[in-house]
């Protein structure tokens, strides 16, 4: 079970917010932050014309909005990380709780050898499509990363 605390502890990206350096529309190069459409803008005290701030992805280059906390499509292949992750770890658990009952006679051994195979199977599919996910993370952040710099 993936817990929001497994997904956040993970990501490897953050949405910045994007300030405007000057006026868009006067040569003024002053703006200020205000309150504006229940979020923040940036306000201009020459011409008086406001600007949403955007946020921008740090990963993906993906443009949100100020109030914006997410990246969608980040976000996807992070919860698949962390449930894989997360499946590894449970199962490494059960695991140890099984030898553990094992040991003290509570369980009988052919359910403990049964129940120990189906929990080793699941780590190991569950490492298997980890490393593909990740391989898929890798490759997208070299693609993604020198346009990261402009
Ligand atoms: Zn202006
Ligand atoms: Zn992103």
């Amino acid at each position: 079970m993936v817990e929001l605390e497994d997904i956040v502890k993970r990501r490897d990206y953050k949405l910045k917010p994007y300030f405007f350096k000057s006026c868009k529309k006067c040569p003024s190069n002053y703006l200020t932050l205000m309150r504006h459409n229940n979020t923040i803008g940036q306000w201009c005290p020459d011409c008086r014309s406001i600007f949403d701030i955007s946020r921008v992805c740090t990963f993906c280059n993906l443009v949100y909005d100020f109030d914006d906390m997410e990246c969608i499509e980040c976000e996807k292949i992070i919860t698949e990380i962390a449930a894989f992750e997360v499946c590894i770890e449970d199962n490494e658990k059960a695991l140890r709780r099984l030898s553990r009952k094992h040991k003290r006679g509570d369980i009988p051994e052919t359910i403990f050898l049964n129940q120990k195979q189906i929990c080793q199977e699941e780590i190991i599919k569950c490492k298997e499509e980890l490393e593909k996910v990740k391989a898929i993370r890798r490759i997208e952040q070299l693609l993604e990363s020198p346009t990261q710099k402009q």
